[in-house]
């Protein structure tokens, strides 16, 4: 019997055939709710903390489906990654926040995220200017949020969309920053105008005096390079006093607000 399961795939098939099953069933169930208009977008506040008040939003998208509720990121991007429909749902992220935020009479600015499949599969500056156009949304009104994952390739084109997002005076954020595989020298080959420390290390802070000198020393690189900072996932005062002590410049968490529908986040 031993013998039988090992270099025979049949063990396996019943598994195998789930997964794809089940992922053919999710991947319909996207389609369907691209065409529905069943994604929304939730904003969490972000704290200039040198004056104490709003500096932005960060979209957060959601899937509100149906039957199964609201449904996480984590349970439906990676596969829209893998099928690509994530960039239609970029797309339409990019319009539903310029939609939100756009007008003469609102200033406020909003960050979306932006997958690397958007990168490759699609012309994002384009998008982005099309969502700017459309909803009147002012080019410092908008920041696109990258995690490393986008420069692990590491080509030209790359380096093109990224600058072309700042020649259209969009701001351009360092996600996850500190997680990963963080190379030092992104920062000098890409045009970030902010970096995002990684929860991590404002978790791990407190605790532990080594990650609360990366926090620091992070910010002092910051802005010595002529970048901001956020941090992320501030969940208690403690990690929101000592990072007003260090200078940080904007701070995003529970403690702060939770990702909340546009009608109701207080603007
Ligand atoms: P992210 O971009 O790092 O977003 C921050 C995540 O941390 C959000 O989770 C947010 O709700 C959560 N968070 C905020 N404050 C706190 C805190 O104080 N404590 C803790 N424990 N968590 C906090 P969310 O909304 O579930 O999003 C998860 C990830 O899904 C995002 O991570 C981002 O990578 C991805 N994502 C969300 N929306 C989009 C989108 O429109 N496009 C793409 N490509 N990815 C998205
Ligand atoms: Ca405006
Ligand atoms: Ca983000
Ligand atoms: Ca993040």
């Amino acid at each position: 019997a031993k013998d039988d399961s090992r270099g025979s795939v049949y063990e396996f098939e019943p598994e195998f055939a789930y997964n794809a099953k089940a992922k053919y069933l999710l991947e319909q169930d996207l389609m369907s709710a691209l065409d529905k208009n069943e994604f929304v977008l939730y904003y969490q506040v972000q704290q200039n903390l040198s004056t104490g008040s709003v500096a932005g939003y960060e979209a957060l998208m959601r899937w509100q489906h149906p039957t199964k509720g609201l449904v996480s990121p984590a349970d439906f991007i990676p596969l829209a990654e893998e099928t690509g429909l994530i960039v239609q749902m970029g797309r339409w992220a990019l319009k539903q926040a310029a939609r939100d935020f756009g007008g003469k009479d609102n200033n406020t600015r909003v960050a979306v995220n932006v997958s690397p499949v958007q990168f490759r599969e699609s012309n994002l500056i384009e998008d982005i200017q099309q969502a700017l156009a459309e909803y009147d949304l002012a080019p410092e009104q908008l920041e696109i949020e990258i995690t490393e994952d986008v420069l692990i390739e590491d080509n030209s084109n790359t380096l093109n969309i990224l600058e072309g997002i700042r020649e259209l005076g969009v701001g351009l954020s360092l996600d996850d920053f500190g997680a990963g595989y963080s190379s030092l020298g992104y920062l000098t080959r890409y045009p970030f105008s902010k970096l995002k420390i990684d929860r991590y290390f404002i978790d791990q802070m407190i605790r532990d005096e080594r990650s609360q000198s990366l926090v620091k020393s992070i910010l002092s690189l910051a802005s010595n390079m002529g970048m901001k900072v956020t941090a992320e996932g501030v969940e208690t005062p403690e990690q929101l006093d000592l990072l007003i002590k260090s200078n940080c410049d904007e701070v995003q968490g529970y403690l702060l607000g939770r990702p909340e529908p546009f009608s109701k986040i207080n603007r």
